[in-house]
């Protein structure tokens, strides 16, 4: 095996990258999907082009452009923002307990069972890369303190001969020195490691433990690989809170003088039970007139596409500095990044709360036990028997049904995922894991994914989607050619016309949501008024319509003749109070046979009705109208919007 140990100290950056790409191929995993297996070996035999296409010659620019490949559906959100960039919790422990992240009794840990096993995140990693994520994140808790960090490395820097290109790892530092070498020998190409001060007692105090040596050393040892050629990218994360580590920014900044990394400050973010709060916030642009006083020369640096940092740079200084400003300019528009958590969910954005269990799913081809060392041979053995041609038609393909059935849920939970999220105001007050934790009691989509869809019975689709159409026909609707071709028809109505339920045993359970909107209007500004003071004699109208619409989702089916139960996994309902009027939206989720419109729009109504009944007493003139469906998706009919 060949170490960057014994590299000369002045070895050339090629040289070290292509000893790089030799110890990147040591361990190969298996490989699942068959679009990878169509072109595994084509790209085993030819590395991959990481360079600008425009420096290329024309011919190889042309077969470079010949050769690439759509980027994936499954990976590609309803706004078209590709996520080729996946972030892996690979444990809940730290050996650290900053006081932003974690209390100082640290967090309850998860039952080892529930958490990803080394060959399970290899699978993971191994399913996004063949739809072509390019970049793997390893985060945590603390990512180091993981007993078979390595070997996992190892196996996911494997993945490089199947188009990963960047490997990377987050950590507080403390044990890296340790181990650096050999992560770099697996094909680690980044670090961003967290230091919040440049002060061994502010450090202590910040992290309630000692450490700050043992950091330092491993920000020397990533230089001195460097120097040596190793090429890694070092960045050091540092969160800026106010009267905390704030009078560290200038010295961070001269820190970027002679060292040649990039220093990056972090807007404090609130995560469930770390006491934020917004005068501990210093934002980018306090940050930034503080460093200006200094160094006002400071210049902007051109950022890539999808980078959430904003870098600048002080003309003459070796390295440079950069801000994620996630609380006061985010940048939800280029997002690229999907996560992973350590038990296994798929987080689309972290603010958002909505989780898929793939772990679940993966663990489905194990008899719903996790995939230990044995299993995942096992599975390999029958992969590669495949790929020989020596099994039979009827052998079972190792891993391949679960990754259809896994794109499947990654595909819609991508497809999910919002424009934006929430800002200041909103974040603090969304119940959100801490980054390091799981929240069993998070109101999330998690459980309700496949493991537990088969025990559910039938629920029925009540109107169908022609139907929709003219229930609602005053607004204009986008029409298939299916639609003009069809007549419309009753599914719950019989050939003799009695109403009945619809039998939809045979149908695939899918996750589904359903949005419905109406508005109560009022006839003074006396009630909107009183609600806005919050001075009305029955209490606090929005709060009390909110949980009215959520419990009446959950009972539409004992409100609706022809309803089936559905286990729903998440209502919201949001009151927005206007100068005359309350917009109500309520969305409902599940995963199941059928839609959940009914539920939608029995929250919305009863929502609505629960604020006509508290403000009736002083006004008679209100009139609730607009009740409709405004957004449907899942299921065979797919998305629907009204226009
Ligand atoms: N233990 C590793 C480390 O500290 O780098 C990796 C996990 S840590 C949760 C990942 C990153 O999140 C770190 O850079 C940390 O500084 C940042 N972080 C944690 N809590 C934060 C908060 N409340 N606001 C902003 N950044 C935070
Ligand atoms: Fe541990 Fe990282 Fe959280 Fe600090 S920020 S407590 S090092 S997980």
């Amino acid at each position: 095996m060949l170490c960057l140990r014994q590299l000369p100290k002045r070895a050339s950056h090629a040289k070290a990258r292509s000893l790089l790409s030799y110890t990147f191929k040591a361990v190969e995993p298996v490989c699942l999907s068959t679009r990878r297996l169509a072109t595994a070996a084509a790209q085993q035999s030819k590395p991959r082009d990481t360079t600008d296409s425009s420096t290329q010659e024309p011919a190889a620019r042309r077969r470079s452009l010949q050769d690439a490949k759509p980027f994936s559906d499954f990976l590609t959100d309803t706004f078209h923002r590709q996520h080729d960039y996946l972030r892996i919790s690979v444990t809940e422990r730290c050996n650290l307990r900053c006081v932003y992240c974690m209390p100082e009794e640290g967090v309850p840990l998860s039952p080892s069972r529930e958490l990803l096993t080394t060959p399970e995140i290899v699978m993971l990693s191994s399913v996004f890369v063949s739809q072509g994520v390019t970049k793997i994140r390893l985060t945590g808790g603390e990512p180091t303190v993981r007993r078979d960090i390595v070997p996992l490395m190892q196996q996911i820097g494997a993945l490089r001969a199947h188009g990963l290109k960047e490997l990377c790892l987050t950590t507080n530092g403390i044990s890296l020195h340790r181990k650096l070498d050999s992560m770099v020998e697996a094909g680690l190409t980044g670090i961003n490691m967290s230091l919040d001060t440049l002060d061994p007692w502010q450090f202590q105090i910040m992290t309630r433990r000692k450490g700050f040596d043992a950091v330092q050393r491993s920000i020397d040892r990533v230089l001195e690989m460097n120097r040596a050629g190793a090429g890694i990218r070092l960045k050091i994360n540092c969160v800026v809170m106010r009267g905390v580590n704030d009078r560290e920014v200038l010295p961070f900044v001269d820190l970027t003088r002679d060292k040649d990394i990039e220093i990056r400050f972090i807007e404090y973010m609130p995560f469930d039970g770390n006491k934020w709060n917004k005068r501990k916030m210093l934002s980018y642009d306090e940050m930034l007139d503080m460093i200006l006083v200094k160094y006002p020369t400071l210049q902007k640096v051109q950022d890539h596409k999808n980078d959430t940092s904003k870098t600048w740079h002080v003309p003459g200084f070796a390295g440079r500095i950069g801000f994620i400003t996630s609380m006061t300019h985010n940048f939800c528009g280029t997002c690229n990044r999907l996560r992973i958590t350590g038990d296994g969910n798929l987080k689309v954005c972290l603010f958002g709360n909505a989780e898929v269990s793939l772990r679940d799913i993966l663990r489905q081809s194990n008899g719903g036990e996790p995939i230990d060392e044995a299993a995942y041979e096992a599975m390999k053995q029958i992969e590669m028997d495949r790929r020989q041609g020596l099994t039979s038609p009827d052998t079972p393909l190792g891993m391949a049904p679960n990754e259809a059935e896994l794109l499947d849920v990654i595909g819609m939970a991508v497809k999910r995922k919002k424009a934006k999220h929430a800002g200041i105001g909103e974040l603090e007050h969304m119940k959100n894991r801490p980054m390091i934790l799981i929240d069993p009691v998070a109101p999330t989509l998690h459980g309700a994914m496949p493991r537990r869809m088969h025990h559910l019975n039938s629920t029925q689709h009540f109107f169908s989607h022609s139907h929709q159409r003219r229930l609602f026909s005053s607004t204009p609707q986008r029409q298939s050619k299916d639609d003009d071709a069809k007549p419309p028809k009753l599914t719950h109505v019989s050939e003799t016309g009695a109403a009945h339920m619809v039998s939809i045993a045979s149908k695939a359970v899918t996750a589904r949501v359903a949005t419905a909107s109406c508005t109560v209007r009022f006839s003074s500004a006396v009630a909107p008024g009183l609600i806005r003071a919050n001075e009305l004699k029955k209490g606090d109208a929005l709060g009390v319509a909110r949980v009215a619409g959520i419990m009446a989702a959950k009972r539409t089916p004992d409100l609706i003749p022809l309803c089936h139960p559905i286990p729903v996994s998440r209502v919201s309902v949001d009151l927005a109070l206007g100068e005359a009027s309350v917009e109500v939206r309520a969305t409902v989720e599940c995963d199941g046979k059928t839609g959940v419109e009914m539920e939608a729009l029995t929250a919305a109504s009863t929502a609505a009705l629960t604020v006509y009944d508290m403000c009736k007493a002083v006004d008679k003139g209100m009139v609730v109208d607009g009740l409709r469906v405004v957004l449907k998706d899942g299921g065979k009919s797919g998305r629907w919007e009204m226009d």
